[in-house]
């Protein structure tokens, strides 16, 4: 709450200085692109910032920076669905260009990718530059030092070929752009923990292969008019774990934030307007679940930085914005690399040490909702009012250019809405093919039971399963209660067994707890447990019915009881002859029945490698 209020008195003082901050933006980038010699200048530049290069474009472009530096190297990730090469473009000194020479030259390394959603383009053009102000003006050089930096220009390939004036309605320019979704229509950024898409397969690779040190992923904005060129995001509620915590709130607020606005930027935290109609009703911040990239590597126990520009500032001011938080983010590596790296391994070791002993009353939260608490904040924003309008009959908002300040309330303050105590081990039986894929996508330590073992496992019974009325990202979301139960159960050889003494653990109880909103059950990789196989006819179920209550009393009274209290039932010929049906040995046990267990206590079985 502190740093909240450390925010708004920072900003206080800042009342008309925002006024002039549009023209400094553009003094200044004017003045930086002037001292960059015309074959150098990227094709945003070139263009004035009308356009963004095409795929071909970037790429020549990124393999002009290769063939005429030492300091950059391009290369591939992966292939899009649609069989496109997903280019990764390595920046470094003394030769730090894997994983293993950037270890081993004591160099952290930040990845950033840009075009996530290939309409918002900013990123991009942003990373371009930068990579020539360190490659061939040697502006930013120095920014390599301690640092291999990582830059994926288009991730989305195969949405940025589809390239259209129509494709954000919302943004101003540039002049044509790609579409949100993949080839199959997939949003990249809500597929970090389910992993669909061969691009977020590919991501993972890449993620394992050089576990980078910090995270930005860079977008443009929907929503309201405001004055911020730039809003950002890191996962900063009760979901992060401290060490990590500590110094992103630390590094963004205190120093990266700041440095990026004395380059002539105005910056926000990500923010949403409770009322889209009424900015005055105030602003709430973001809870970011894992199946968004910077929610996803605070699992991964990394920053994640997420750079929201706004949609209405004209190009080159948001292209300059992205660069200059990219630049100041780097800057601050560099400064001080070492906090970082101590963060870094205090995360890892407090996380693994979360899975490596059992305590029912250390809980993990799972998911979280913003309270009604707010804290003042001064918002920048400009005049508007609220008319009534002819073509959608109801209110609208017209923003006007005049600037205002509002003290208004901000609502970034969550509690905990489920949470969980970390088991030793998961066990998850061999069928489940495409989970144990994607827990190994995610690089998580596997092991398989090297024969059938009965253990002790808890677990979980589900009622009041229910499913989405729409699909979402190619699935339909499945809602449920858990009941907890503790069983002793057969795990066949092969079964997967996941120790959750490792620094990626939280991965895997996002994945695994069903009450996580991105878990294996909501994202429905386990609805055939929901359904019911085998039924009994009428008739059938009628004799065996009468039997029933014949040898038990009890359950004649419970029945007739049921009957005359629940006239829902009372009506219902099919939920009367299920009540026998359920209460019988006909019934299915494993219905409704969480094959995944949760091992507590020390595991005995005979374990070997995962294949
Ligand atoms: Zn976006």
């Amino acid at each position: 709450m502190s740093n909240l209020n450390f925010r708004a008195a920072r900003r206080a003082p800042a009342l008309f200085y925002c006024l002039f901050v549009a023209c400094v933006v553009h003094a200044r980038a004017q003045s930086q692109s002037m001292n960059v010699p015309a074959e150098w200048m990227t094709p945003a530049e070139k263009s004035n910032y009308r356009e963004t290069p095409t795929y071909e474009e970037a790429l020549a472009y990124a393999r002009k920076l290769e063939r005429a530096s030492r300091l950059v190297r391009v290369t591939e990730f992966g292939k899009s669905g649609a069989g496109r090469a997903l280019p990764l473009i390595v920046a470094a000194k003394n030769g730090a260009f894997t994983p293993e020479a950037a270890r081993k030259a004591g160099k952290l390394v930040m990845l950033v990718q840009a075009n996530i959603h290939a309409g918002e383009t900013d990123g991009g053009d942003a990373g371009l530059a930068l990579l020539r102000d360190m490659a061939i003006t040697h502006t930013c050089e120095r920014l390599l030092d301690h640092v291999t930096f990582l830059f994926i220009p288009v991730y989305n390939v195969d949405g940025y070929v589809r390239r259209s004036p129509y494709n954000r309605i919302n943004q101003n320019g540039p002049a044509e752009m790609g579409w949100r979704g993949t080839a199959t229509n997939l949003n990249l950024n809500r597929d970090y923990m389910k992993a669909d898409a061969p691009e977020t397969r590919a991501w993972l690779r890449l993620w394992n292969e050089w576990n980078p040190d910090l995270f930005i992923d860079c977008h443009v904005t929907d929503g309201a008019d405001f004055r911020y060129n730039v809003t950002y995001q890191y996962e900063q509620h009760q979901n992060v774990p401290e060490p990590l915590l500590s110094w992103m709130k630390s590094a963004f607020d205190s120093r990266i934030v700041p440095a990026t606005e004395a380059q002539g930027n105005l910056l926000a935290p990500y923010l949403t307007l409770r009322d889209s109609r009424d900015p005055a009703k105030g602003i709430e911040g973001f809870i970011e679940t894992p199946r968004f990239s910077t929610g996803y590597t605070p699992l991964r126990n990394r920053p994640g930085l997420l750079i929201e520009t706004h949609m209405l500032k004209d190009y080159r001011t948001r292209v300059r914005g992205t660069y200059d938080l990219v630049a100041a983010t780097l800057e601050e590596m560099n400064r001080d690399p070492e906090s970082l790296r101590r963060a870094l391994r205090e995360t890892d070791a407090s996380v693994a040490d979360e899975g490596g002993s059992y305590d029912p009353a250390r809980r993990v939260p799972l998911s979280l909702e913003f309270t009604e608490k707010s804290e003042p904040f001064l918002f920048k924003g400009v005049e508007y009012r609220v008319e009534h309008s002819d073509v959608s009959g109801g209110d609208m908002v017209v923003y006007g250019r005049r600037p205002v300040d509002m003290l208004v309330p901000y609502f970034n303050e969550a509690r905990v809405t489920a949470s969980v105590a970390p088991p030793l081990y998961y066990v998850v039986p061999p069928q489940w093919s495409d989970v144990i894929s994607v827990l190994a996508a995610h690089g998580l330590q596997l092991k398989r039971l090297a024969e059938d073992a009965t253990l002790e496992v808890e677990s979980y019974r589900f009622s009041d399963v229910k499913w989405a009325p729409s699909s979402f990202e190619g699935r339909v979301l499945v809602t449920q209660k858990s009941t907890p139960v503790r069983e002793q159960r057969l795990f066949p050889r092969g079964s997967v067994v996941v120790p959750m003494r490792q620094p990626a653990s939280r991965v895997a109880l996002y994945l695994l707890e069903p009450e996580s909103p991105d878990s294996f059950v909501a994202w429905g990789f386990f609805n055939p447990i929901f359904e019911q196989k085998e039924y009994g006819e009428a008739y059938v179920i009628e004799r065996m019915a009468r039997e029933m209550m014949a040898k038990d009393e009890n359950l004649k009274r419970e029945f007739e009881r049921k009957v005359a209290t629940d006239p829902q039932f009372a009506k219902s010929a099919r939920a009367r002859l299920g009540f026998f049906y359920d209460r019988s040995p006909y019934h299915d046990a494993q219905l409704n029945t969480y094959p995944v267990g949760r091992v507590t206590t020390p595991l005995a079985a005979k374990m070997i490698e995962f294949r």
